[in-house]
């Protein structure tokens, strides 16, 4: 029902100029997390850009309130909620080297609309109160409330939805326009937990002096270096061009201050997805451990560490905790270690299958680092989310998805977690067409115009399914 006129509705040129023009108008705000301010939890720019959102909804004649900033609401009636959309409206930083604009003076070429903000998420937070007001302008008679959530922390930490959850309840049903279609309904759960050893100095030459990789937990990294002590840079590259061949990792050697400096060139990637990154860490380490250092305390550790992370095990084999169900295999990486003459540090970042508990995965790890004399933090697993795909809810995104697409929806699992991991029953829906790579959080950020379209009926007929119903 309403599918002529949802389509009748944005095919209007007014419509769709209005929707680009609203569009515009956020995107045109720098809305980064800035320091707090009094009212300003994340600084001016968030602020700003919440201020203008909830006056645009003002003036297409919503109700809406201001939760100090952290988020606000844009209600569509004052029925009892039944369906919450979470958006929002802060940015990540807009990096350098945008080449079709300047990052916040947002611009439309052919069918794209290029900006900051323009994918993720002021864009698809647009689509829906675009929904909501085709919903409103169609005169469709509702049940049940649809409340827009506007947030403004989304991109470090999510702390403006538990500000917000801590005063009001959870809808019924909750989806996010803040990822991609069909529905992702399965998000991984994950464990990065950081772990550290003592040890007395190796005295004996040739010895490993230091290693220094990793700048985040959930980054895979693309270099690391290690400077080493009592061998040559020509008796080391007898050693690297094995290691290349079995790592595709490349290695810079040189000689430095009376010392060795090796450098791994690998390929960096985000940890959720480690098999498309070349991982700089596994790779020198594996080069260390079939070096002729003496042997030390300190080479025991790292090399306990290689036979747990060996390169390429993305999977977990190595560390005795490779398990698999429907919403895929575990992965983990090595990301981050520093050692010197004395200790070490270091940090993996594990998204684990939904069959995995602090039991099957946590106390293994625990106990294969102690077994090597290394202590890793105990801290429980960060739980993994899943929407049951046969309930109700899921089945009627899934129904408008199709009906609108022409293309059969289906359930996704993710290794990351988007702005509802935490929501009992909320799902991420939308925006990005599968195979379209937006370059969120990268230069020239661009949603497709016709995409946002879509994606705003594909909306309106939710709403109006879940919303709608006696
Ligand atoms: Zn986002």
């Amino acid at each position: 029902m309403y599918q002529q006129q949802i389509e009748a509705y944005f095919h209007s040129a007014e419509h769709r100029q209005q929707m680009l023009d609203a569009i515009v108008r956020l995107c045109r705000i720098p809305s980064e997390k800035g320091s707090p301010m009094p009212g300003k939890p994340y600084g001016e720019g968030p602020a700003a850009a919440l201020g203008e959102a909830l006056k645009l909804a003002q003036e297409l004649g919503f109700p809406v309130k201001n939760y100090d900033n952290y988020v606000g609401a844009v209600d569509l009636c004052d029925k009892a909620s039944r369906l919450d959309i979470l958006a929002h409206l802060d940015v990540v930083p807009a990096g350098e080297g945008w080449t079709v604009t300047e990052p916040f003076a947002p611009l439309v070429v052919g069918d794209r609309i290029y900006g900051r903000g323009t994918a993720d998420d002021k864009g698809p937070a647009i689509c829906a109160l675009f929904a909501m007001k085709a919903v409103k302008d169609l005169g469709i008679p509702l049940s049940g409330n649809c409340r827009l959530i506007l947030g403004c922390d989304e991109e470090c930490g999510s702390s403006d939805i538990r500000h917000y959850y801590a005063q009001e309840p959870e809808a019924p049903m909750t989806f996010s326009p803040d990822a991609d279609f069909p529905v992702i309904n399965t998000e991984k759960g994950s464990l990065h937990s950081p772990f550290t050893a003592e040890f007395s100095a190796g005295e004996t030459l040739p010895r490993i002096c230091s290693v220094e990789c990793g700048v985040k937990v959930n980054v895979v990294p693309g270099t690391a270096k290690a400077v080493l002590e009592g061998i040559s840079a020509e008796e080391t590259r007898e050693y690297t061009d094995a290691v290349t061949m079995d790592t595709g990792v490349a290695f810079q050697v040189l000689e430095q201050d009376a010392k060795t400096v090796v450098t791994a060139v690998g390929t960096s990637g985000h940890a959720a997805m480690p098999e498309n990154a070349n991982n700089a860490l596994t790779a020198l380490l594996e080069l260390l451990s079939c070096m002729p250092f003496a042997p030390c305390e300190g080479l025991e550790r790292i090399q306990a560490i290689h036979q747990m992370f060996p390169h390429g095990d993305y999977y977990g084999e190595n560390a005795g905790v490779a398990m698999e169900d429907f919403s895929g295999k575990l992965t983990i990486s090595l990301n981050m270690l520093h050692y010197d003459l004395t200790s070490l540090k270091g940090v993996y970042d594990c998204r684990a299958s939904l069959c995995a508990t602090d039991n099957t995965l946590r106390d293994v790890l625990l106990a294969r680092f102690a077994k090597a004399s290394i202590q890793m933090e105990d801290t429980p697993m960060n739980p993994a989310h899943h929407v049951p795909e046969d309930s109700p809810f899921i089945q009627a995104l899934l129904r408008c998805y199709q009906q609108y697409t022409g293309e059969p929806g289906r359930c996704i699992a993710i290794g990351g977690g988007t702005y509802v991991h935490h929501l009992k029953n909320g799902v991420a829906f939308g925006c990005s067409k599968i195979g379209v790579d937006n370059h969120m959080h990268g230069v020239d950020e661009f949603a497709e115009i016709s995409q946002l379209l879509l994606s705003a009926k594909i909306f309106t007929q939710a709403i109006i399914e879940l919303c709608a119903q006696p």
